[in-house]
Protein backbone atom coordinates (compact mmCIF):
# COMPACT_ATOMS: atom_id res chain seq x y z
CA UNK A 1 0.00 0.00 0.00
CA UNK A 2 1.33 3.37 -0.73
CA UNK A 3 1.63 5.84 2.29
CA UNK A 4 0.63 9.28 2.33
CA UNK A 5 3.20 11.94 3.93
CA UNK A 6 1.66 15.17 2.77
CA UNK A 7 0.47 17.92 4.19
CA UNK A 8 -2.38 19.05 2.72
CA UNK A 9 -5.65 16.75 1.72
CA UNK A 10 -8.10 17.78 -0.87
CA UNK A 11 -10.85 16.18 -0.13
CA UNK A 12 -13.27 16.31 -3.23
CA UNK A 13 -16.53 17.00 -2.34
CA UNK A 14 -19.07 19.39 -2.75
CA UNK A 15 -21.51 17.96 0.07
CA UNK A 16 -21.42 20.07 3.35
CA UNK A 17 -22.61 17.48 5.45
CA UNK A 18 -19.61 14.81 4.25
CA UNK A 19 -16.77 17.53 4.62
CA UNK A 20 -18.04 18.33 8.37
CA UNK A 21 -17.90 14.70 9.09
CA UNK A 22 -14.65 14.17 6.87
CA UNK A 23 -12.81 17.17 8.86
CA UNK A 24 -14.24 16.06 12.34
CA UNK A 25 -12.61 12.60 11.47
CA UNK A 26 -8.66 14.15 10.07
CA UNK A 27 -8.96 16.77 13.03
CA UNK A 28 -6.26 15.10 14.74
CA UNK A 29 -3.57 14.99 11.65
CA UNK A 30 -1.67 18.24 10.98
CA UNK A 31 -2.81 18.75 7.64
CA UNK A 32 -4.55 20.94 5.35
CA UNK A 33 -7.67 20.57 4.60
CA UNK A 34 -8.75 21.99 0.97
CA UNK A 35 -11.96 21.75 -0.13
CA UNK A 36 -13.51 21.63 -4.04
CA UNK A 37 -14.96 25.63 -3.31
CA UNK A 38 -11.16 26.16 -1.56
CA UNK A 39 -10.20 24.83 -5.25
CA UNK A 40 -12.99 26.15 -7.61
CA UNK A 41 -13.23 22.84 -9.02
CA UNK A 42 -16.51 21.21 -10.16
CA UNK A 43 -18.03 17.90 -9.18
CA UNK A 44 -17.75 15.46 -12.19
CA UNK A 45 -20.47 12.95 -13.45
CA UNK A 46 -20.85 10.01 -11.49
CA UNK A 47 -21.78 7.67 -14.20
CA UNK A 48 -20.69 4.65 -12.87
CA UNK A 49 -22.57 1.75 -11.42
CA UNK A 50 -20.13 0.85 -8.00
CA UNK A 51 -19.30 3.06 -5.35
CA UNK A 52 -15.69 2.43 -5.93
CA UNK A 53 -16.28 3.29 -9.54
CA UNK A 54 -17.67 6.85 -8.72
CA UNK A 55 -15.35 7.58 -5.97
CA UNK A 56 -12.43 6.96 -8.49
CA UNK A 57 -13.71 9.00 -10.84
CA UNK A 58 -14.01 12.17 -8.32
CA UNK A 59 -10.54 11.51 -6.82
CA UNK A 60 -9.09 11.07 -10.12
CA UNK A 61 -10.25 14.41 -11.29
CA UNK A 62 -9.42 16.40 -8.00
CA UNK A 63 -5.88 15.04 -8.07
CA UNK A 64 -5.46 15.57 -12.11
CA UNK A 65 -7.38 19.48 -12.16
CA UNK A 66 -4.40 20.44 -9.13
CA UNK A 67 -1.63 18.14 -8.55
CA UNK A 68 -2.62 17.61 -5.30
CA UNK A 69 -3.57 14.43 -3.50
CA UNK A 70 -7.07 14.13 -3.43
CA UNK A 71 -9.94 11.94 -1.04
CA UNK A 72 -12.88 11.25 -2.44
CA UNK A 73 -15.91 9.44 -0.71
CA UNK A 74 -18.75 7.50 -2.70
CA UNK A 75 -21.55 6.73 -0.25
CA UNK A 76 -25.37 5.55 0.17
CA UNK A 77 -27.89 3.57 1.73
CA UNK A 78 -28.92 0.27 0.45
CA UNK A 79 -32.03 -1.54 1.90
CA UNK A 80 -32.38 -5.16 1.63
CA UNK A 81 -35.95 -5.37 1.17
CA UNK A 82 -35.66 -3.08 -2.11
CA UNK A 83 -32.51 -5.14 -4.15
CA UNK A 84 -29.94 -2.48 -2.65
CA UNK A 85 -31.74 0.63 -3.35
CA UNK A 86 -31.46 3.19 -3.41
CA UNK A 87 -27.27 2.83 -3.48
CA UNK A 88 -25.32 4.27 -5.69
CA UNK A 89 -28.34 6.00 -6.54
CA UNK A 90 -28.63 7.55 -3.45
CA UNK A 91 -28.40 11.10 -4.01
CA UNK A 92 -30.32 11.08 -7.38
CA UNK A 93 -33.57 9.86 -5.27
CA UNK A 94 -32.87 13.90 -3.66
CA UNK A 95 -33.01 15.19 -6.43
CA UNK A 96 -35.38 18.14 -7.72
CA UNK A 97 -35.12 20.89 -10.19
CA UNK A 98 -34.20 23.21 -6.94
CA UNK A 99 -31.74 21.37 -5.20
CA UNK A 100 -31.78 18.14 -2.82
CA UNK A 101 -34.96 17.09 -1.05
CA UNK A 102 -34.15 14.31 1.63
CA UNK A 103 -37.78 14.64 3.29
CA UNK A 104 -39.01 13.51 -0.48
CA UNK A 105 -36.03 11.01 -0.71
CA UNK A 106 -36.91 9.11 2.84
CA UNK A 107 -40.56 9.36 1.94
CA UNK A 108 -40.08 7.28 -1.31
CA UNK A 109 -37.76 4.48 0.72
CA UNK A 110 -40.60 4.17 3.17
CA UNK A 111 -43.09 4.22 0.11
CA UNK A 112 -41.38 1.52 -1.52
CA UNK A 113 -41.27 -0.53 1.42
CA UNK A 114 -44.38 -0.18 1.75
CA UNK A 115 -45.43 -1.04 -1.73
CA UNK A 116 -43.84 -4.64 -1.32
CA UNK A 117 -45.11 -4.91 1.95
CA UNK A 118 -42.21 -5.82 2.90
CA UNK A 119 -41.56 -7.64 6.82
CA UNK A 120 -40.09 -5.36 9.41
CA UNK A 121 -37.64 -4.64 10.65
CA UNK A 122 -36.33 -3.26 7.70
CA UNK A 123 -32.32 -4.06 7.31
CA UNK A 124 -30.29 -1.77 5.98
CA UNK A 125 -27.17 -0.89 5.43
CA UNK A 126 -24.74 2.80 4.74
CA UNK A 127 -21.66 1.78 2.61
CA UNK A 128 -18.70 4.40 2.20
CA UNK A 129 -16.20 3.68 -0.48
CA UNK A 130 -13.30 6.26 -0.26
CA UNK A 131 -10.17 6.85 -2.60
CA UNK A 132 -7.32 8.68 -1.86
CA UNK A 133 -5.75 9.63 -5.40
CA UNK A 134 -2.40 11.00 -6.67
CA UNK A 135 -1.62 12.91 -9.53
CA UNK A 136 0.71 10.34 -11.01
CA UNK A 137 -2.67 8.17 -11.62
CA UNK A 138 -2.21 5.72 -8.56
CA UNK A 139 -5.02 5.14 -6.00
CA UNK A 140 -5.62 3.38 -2.74
CA UNK A 141 -9.61 2.28 -2.16
CA UNK A 142 -10.71 1.97 1.65
CA UNK A 143 -14.54 0.51 2.41
CA UNK A 144 -16.52 0.55 5.49
CA UNK A 145 -20.52 -0.12 5.99
CA UNK A 146 -22.41 0.72 8.61
CA UNK A 147 -25.49 -2.13 9.38
CA UNK A 148 -28.98 -1.34 11.11
CA UNK A 149 -32.52 -0.74 10.26
CA UNK A 150 -34.92 1.65 8.45
CA UNK A 151 -37.44 3.29 11.05
CA UNK A 152 -40.75 5.10 10.00
CA UNK A 153 -41.44 8.10 10.71
CA UNK A 154 -37.45 9.48 10.99
CA UNK A 155 -36.07 10.55 14.22
CA UNK A 156 -33.81 13.68 15.11
CA UNK A 157 -32.53 16.57 13.16
CA UNK A 158 -28.62 16.67 13.21
CA UNK A 159 -26.96 14.94 10.43
CA UNK A 160 -27.79 14.93 6.79
CA UNK A 161 -29.15 13.04 4.37
CA UNK A 162 -30.98 9.77 5.20
CA UNK A 163 -29.61 10.36 9.02
CA UNK A 164 -32.70 10.61 10.71
CA UNK A 165 -34.14 6.76 9.18
CA UNK A 166 -30.94 4.95 9.84
CA UNK A 167 -31.15 2.92 13.31
CA UNK A 168 -27.57 1.63 14.03
CA UNK A 169 -28.00 -1.94 15.48
CA UNK A 170 -27.34 -1.87 19.13
CA UNK A 171 -28.06 1.55 19.65
CA UNK A 172 -31.07 3.12 20.45
CA UNK A 173 -30.89 6.55 18.44
CA UNK A 174 -30.95 6.91 14.86
CA UNK A 175 -28.04 8.55 12.91
CA UNK A 176 -30.04 11.82 13.47
CA UNK A 177 -30.66 11.89 16.54
CA UNK A 178 -26.80 11.07 17.71
CA UNK A 179 -24.47 13.65 18.57
CA UNK A 180 -21.30 13.89 15.44
CA UNK A 181 -19.16 12.30 17.91
CA UNK A 182 -21.48 9.42 18.79
CA UNK A 183 -21.99 8.92 14.72
CA UNK A 184 -18.41 9.31 13.80
CA UNK A 185 -17.38 6.41 15.94
CA UNK A 186 -19.78 4.20 14.16
CA UNK A 187 -20.68 5.17 10.96
CA UNK A 188 -19.57 4.17 7.05
CA UNK A 189 -17.52 6.70 6.91
CA UNK A 190 -15.91 6.21 10.54
CA UNK A 191 -14.94 2.68 9.59
CA UNK A 192 -13.82 3.18 5.64
CA UNK A 193 -11.70 6.29 7.79
CA UNK A 194 -9.96 3.41 9.95
CA UNK A 195 -8.39 2.11 7.03
CA UNK A 196 -7.27 5.42 5.48
CA UNK A 197 -5.62 6.02 8.54
CA UNK A 198 -3.41 3.29 7.99
CA UNK A 199 -2.07 4.78 5.44
CA UNK A 200 -0.62 8.01 6.22
CA UNK A 201 2.44 7.92 7.81
P1 LIG B 1 -22.68 10.69 -3.22
O1 LIG B 1 -21.69 9.83 -2.49
O2 LIG B 1 -22.26 12.12 -3.26
O3 LIG B 1 -23.06 10.13 -4.53
O4 LIG B 1 -24.02 10.76 -2.39
C1 LIG B 1 -24.27 9.91 -1.32
C2 LIG B 1 -25.69 10.08 -0.84
O5 LIG B 1 -25.85 9.28 0.31
C3 LIG B 1 -26.04 11.50 -0.46
O6 LIG B 1 -27.37 11.72 -0.81
C4 LIG B 1 -25.92 11.50 1.04
O7 LIG B 1 -26.78 12.41 1.67
C5 LIG B 1 -26.24 10.07 1.41
N1 LIG B 1 -25.40 9.72 2.54
C6 LIG B 1 -24.10 9.34 2.50
N2 LIG B 1 -23.61 9.19 3.74
C7 LIG B 1 -24.62 9.50 4.57
C8 LIG B 1 -24.72 9.56 5.97
O8 LIG B 1 -23.77 9.37 6.74
N3 LIG B 1 -25.92 9.91 6.45
C9 LIG B 1 -26.99 10.19 5.66
N4 LIG B 1 -26.96 10.17 4.36
C10 LIG B 1 -25.76 9.82 3.80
Amino acid sequence: MRKFSGSQLLVATHNSGKLEEIVALLTDRELTILSMKDCNLEEPAETEATFVGNARIKAHAAAQATGLVALADDSGLCVDALDGAPGVYTADWAETPTGRNFAMAMTRVHRELMDRAAPTPWAASFACTLVLAWPDGHDEVFEGRAYGQIVWPGLGDRGHGYDPIFLPDGFTETFGQMDRWEKNRLSHRAKAFEKLLACFT
